[in-house]
C-alpha cells in the first residue's frame, strides 16, 4: 500500500463565549484545528489531528509513496523532522486509523487492548473564583465524574488553594481532586519566572492536606530534583511530561524517577507507536501512565485508543469547562465525545480510530 496524498485542513472557530486557559497568557478569541487526511492507493482514508502541523508542506515529499503499514518506519521518518521542523505526530495518528481499517480492528486492540473504556476526569482549564470553581465541582460530579483537574497560576496562589478548598468542601472526600500548576512548559512569548521550589513546597503541603490526587508539573522540566523533594518531602503524587519534545527525553525522566504518573500526550509530544514504550516503562517500574489530552477531540481520541490499549490510569483527561469548554466546541469538527453516565469513556468499536467528521463543520470553520 502507498500514500498518494496528504492534506491539512485548517479550521478556525470563534470563541463565544470567550475561555481564558489558564496556562495561556495572551487569551485566544478563536480556536484552532488542523485536521490531517491521508489517502493510499486502495481507497483508504485515515484521519488524525491535534497540532497545527505548521509548516509540515516542507516534508510531505518524504512520506507520499510510501507504506503507511510500515509503522516504525513513520514514526522514524517524524522523528527526522524534529530538528527542523514541528512534531507532526498527527499524521501518525492519521496512519493508525488507517492501519486500523486495514485490520478491521480499533486502534487501541492493536496497542494492547487491556480495556474498552476509561474513567475520565473533568479537567477544567480557566481560572475561576472559589465559588465557582465549586461549583463547576459539583456540577461535573453530577455529571457523572469522578474527578476533576483545577488550574492554579503562579502568580495567584492563594486564590488557587481557595479554590480547590472549596471544591473539596461542595464535593466532599468520595470525589478526586488534582492539581496542575502548568510549570514544566511554556505558550510561545511567555517568559515569566517559574514559581521556586520552597514555595511549591508549601504549596504541595497544603494541596496534600486537602486530599489531592496528584500536583502535576509542579516545577520547571530541568529541575527533576526539585520534583523528587517535593515528592519526598510531601508524599504527594507528581505528575508531569505532556509536552517532551521526544520519546528519549521522556525515557530519562522515568529513568531518574522524576514523577509517580508520566503523561505524555500522543499528538503532541511523543506519538502514538512511541507512547506506549513509555507506558510500559512507566508500569514496568511500577509508575503510571495517563496521557494528557488538551488539543481536539480528534486528539483526544488517539490518545483514549492509546490509553485504553496500555491500561492507562487510574483517569484519563477529559477537558471539559463549560460554558467555556464543552465537548461541543472541543470537538466541533466530529461527534462530540461524552461521557457516560458512570463517567467513562467508551472506546469507539469501529476499525481504525473511530471519528466521524462533521464535514458541515468542516466547510463552515474551514480558513482559506
Ligand atoms: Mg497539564
Amino acid at each position: 500500500m502507498k500514500i498518494t496524498s496528504i492534506s491539512l485542513t485548517r479550521l478556525r472557530l470563534p470563541l463565544d463565549p470567550p475561555f481564558n486557559a489558564a496556562w495561556d497568557p495572551n487569551p485566544r478569541i478563536e480556536f484552532t484545528a488542523t485536521l490531517v487526511a491521508v489517502k493510499t492507493d486502495e481507497g483508504i482514508t485515515g484521519y488524525g489531528s491535534g497540532d497545527t502541523m505548521d509548516g509540515f508542506a516542507a516534508y510531505e515529499h518524504l512520506f507520499i509513496g510510501t507504506d503507511p503499514m510500515q509503522i516504525l518506519n513513520q514514526v522514524r521518518r517524524i522523528e527526522t523532522i524534529n530538528f527542523h521542523g514541528g512534531r507532526y505526530w498527527p499524521l501518525e495518528a492519521a496512519l493508525w486509523d488507517i492501519i486500523g481499517q486495514v485490520s478491521g480492528l480499533p486502534v487501541s486492540v492493536l496497542f494492547g487492548g487491556a480495556r474498552d473504556r476509561l474513567p475520565a476526569y473533568a479537567s477544567s482549564g480557566e481560572l475561576k473564583p472559589p465559588a465557582a470553581r465549586a461549583e463547576s465541582a459539583v456540577a461535573a460530579k453530577e455529571r457523572g465524574f469522578k474527578a476533576m483537574k483545577i488550574r492554579i497560576a503562579r502568580d495567584r496562589i492563594a486564590e488557587g488553594v481557595s479554590s480547590v478548598r472549596a471544591a473539596r468542601e461542595a464535593v466532599g472526600d468520595d470525589f478526586d481532586l488534582m492539581v496542575d500548576l502548568n510549570q514544566m512548559w511554556r505558550m510561545s512569548g511567555d517568559i515569566t519566572a517559574a514559581l521556586p521550589l520552597a514555595k511549591v513546597q508549601n504549596l504541595a503541603a497544603e494541596l496534600h492536606d486537602l486530599g489531592v490526587l496528584w500536583l502535576e508539573e509542579p516545577l520547571p522540566q530541568v529541575d527533576v530534583a526539585g520534583a523528587q523533594r517535593v515528592r519526598q518531602s510531601t508524599g504527594l503524587q507528581i505528575s508531569g511530561g505532556e509536552m517532551v519534545r521526544s520519546a528519549p527525553e521522556m525515557m530519562a525522566l522515568i529513568e531518574a524517577d522524576a514523577f509517580d504518573i508520566y503523561q505524555p500526550d500522543v499528538a503532541l509530544a511523543v506519538g502514538m507507536y512511541r507512547a506506549r514504550q513509555v507506558a510500559e516503562s512507566a508500569n514496568l517500574r511500577h509508575r503510571l501512565f495517563t496521557p494528557h489530552t488538551w488539543s481536539n477531540g480528534l486528539g483526544l481520541l488517539a490518545n483514549l485508543h492509546v490509553a485504553a490499549g496500555v491500561d492507562a490510569g487510574p483517569y484519563l483527561e477529559f477537558p471539559y469547562d463549560p460554558p467555556g469548554w464543552t465537548p461541543e466546541r472541543r470537538d466541533f469538527f466530529m461527534n462530540p465525545l461524552h461521557i457516560d453516565s458512570h463517567g467513562d469513556l467508551i472506546v469507539p468499536q469501529r476499525p481504525g480510530l473511530g471519528v466521524e467528521v462533521d464535514w458541515d463543520a468542516v466547510s463552515r470553520f474551514t480558513v482559506d
